[in-house]
């Protein structure tokens, strides 16, 4: 299984500062067969970002689709339009999607199962809160999100799960190495008991920095990261993906 780097940017970047920072990491990043880079730029630049990447081995996305490939659905985002762009992955059930713009595990689920029939690869983000840790419900919200997000997935299909800590995203609180072994040793029994494949790659995602990626990607069932902020500069994500 490669070990999976996805760039989440949020609504930050615009088309001209996207192709700028594909050019200086095109210069500086060295792709290796162990490893799978994969950005995740605002809607707004993804043609950008297709043209800087083409004949690259680095893989793209949108942070988020509709469950429907067209029609009245104002605002929103086509995973076909990614398809036919050339894009490979879509972000699904980010925390931010969750608690900003109330999307639910239902509608995530129905959104899973149209990117899988693209032969797009969902990554599915999935995290318990602050409170639900601190009243020891981690395993069960984690559980729900996975049982219902993953209601209608194919298993002979790809996918990828990325476990965030709500509490940990942007915070610069990051998941202790024992709390990231605790919840994927979990999540990767979960994910086996529900019949998906062993190699599902497993990401962190939450504060991920320079310092701390190395430290984290030693526990067991750690197969990546999910990276904000520090995804934004090419000398960070890039000390990121060498760790
Ligand atoms: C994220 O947005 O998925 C994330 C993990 O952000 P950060 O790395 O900034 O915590």
């Amino acid at each position: 299984m490669k070990t999976v780097f996805a760039a989440n940017w949020k609504l930050h970047k615009n088309p001209k500062e996207t192709r700028e920072f594909f050019s200086e990491w095109k210069k500086v990043f060295q792709s290796r067969a162990g490893a799978q880079v994969v950005f995740f730029p605002p809607a707004t630049n993804l043609e950008a970002t297709s043209q800087s990447l083409e004949g690259t081995e680095i893989k793209w996305g949108s942070q988020n689709c509709y469950a429907d490939v067209k029609g009245a659905f104002t605002g929103e985002t086509s995973a076909q339009v990614v398809k036919d762009l050339g894009g490979h992955y879509i972000l699904l059930g980010h925390s931010e999607r969750r608690s900003l713009f109330s999307e639910t595990d239902e509608m995530i689920g129905r959104k899973f199962q149209l990117v899988q029939k693209l032969d797009l690869i969902p990554m599915l983000c999935i995290g318990e809160t602050l409170p639900e840790r601190q009243s020891g419900q981690t395993f069960q919200v984690l559980k729900n999100q996975l049982v219902k997000g993953l209601s209608l997935a194919d298993k002979a299909k790809s996918l990828a799960i990325a476990y965030e800590p709500v509490w940990a995203i942007g915070t610069g609180q990051v998941a202790t190495p024992e709390q990231v072994r605790e919840a994927h040793a979990e999540l990767r029994r979960m994910i086996s008991e529900m019949g998906f494949s062993e190699t599902t790659p497993l990401l962190y995602g939450g504060s991920v920095k320079p310092d701390n990626a190395k430290e984290l990607l030693a526990v067991p069932h750690v197969n990546g990261f999910l990276v904000g902020g520090a995804s934004l500069e090419v000398p960070g994500f890039l000390k990121i993906c060498e760790s």
